[in-house]
């Protein structure tokens, strides 16, 4: 039996996730699934840039393509602030039903090396998925090693995105400009 199938939601964050698992003595078999990523072309950058680094570092990856603008915006557009909770169940829920198709004794993510992700929530859905599928879920608090992650995939120059990865998270990012320039025109 396999022993964890780990999703990974971008090579730079993963970076310091594998390095924590090695230290454990786990090597992980990764998994992209990421449908909440857009526009496109950010969609494949990201894709991409983990399948050339999974080839480079030789890490297993099995890849479920699947983008999904119109899926993900219709099902969050009527609760837009709360929508990270529909985007980390679609996630787990695909990672928990594969490592459980696949083998797998347990499965985890990328997702909590971010500082800036909710964990409790993060934990609370992984468990949720691990129930309905018979998989054991391991939450791993990543989060202290992120910016030596972030610092690593700088130096392996791998594509760095500029925001977490929905397209409400890319409007986030432009608030600012959003605001000066609304005041600049609307004199
Ligand atoms: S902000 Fe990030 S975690 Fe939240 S819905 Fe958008 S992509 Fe998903």
């Amino acid at each position: 039996m396999r022993e964890l199938l780990l999703h990974i939601c971008c090579a730079p964050c993963s970076v310091a996730c594998l390095a924590q698992l090695a230290e454990e003595g786990i090597t992980p078999t990764g998994f992209w699934y990421n449908p909440n990523i857009h526009p496109y072309q950010e969609y494949k950058a990201r894709r991409d840039t983990l399948i050339d680094y999974a080839q480079k570092i030789g890490l297993d990856l099995i890849i479920r393509d699947e983008y999904g603008l119109q899926k993900f915006t219709k099902a969050v557009s009527g609760d837009i602030p709360n929508r990270c909770a529909y985007c980390y169940a679609v996630r787990l829920d695909e990672t928990a039903r594969t490592a459980k198709e696949q083998g797998f004794k347990a499965f985890s993510t990328t997702l909590t090396v971010s500082p800036y992700q909710n964990h409790d929530l993060i934990r609370k859905i992984g468990e949720k998925a691990a129930e309905k599928y018979g998989v054991e879920f391991r939450y791993y608090d990543f989060a202290p090693r992120f910016r030596e992650g972030q610092q690593k995939a700088r130096e392996a120059e791998l594509y760095m995105q500029k925001y977490c990865g929905c397209i409400y998270s890319e409007e986030d990012r432009y608030q600012k400009q959003i605001q000066k320039d609304r005041d600049q025109f609307n004199q």
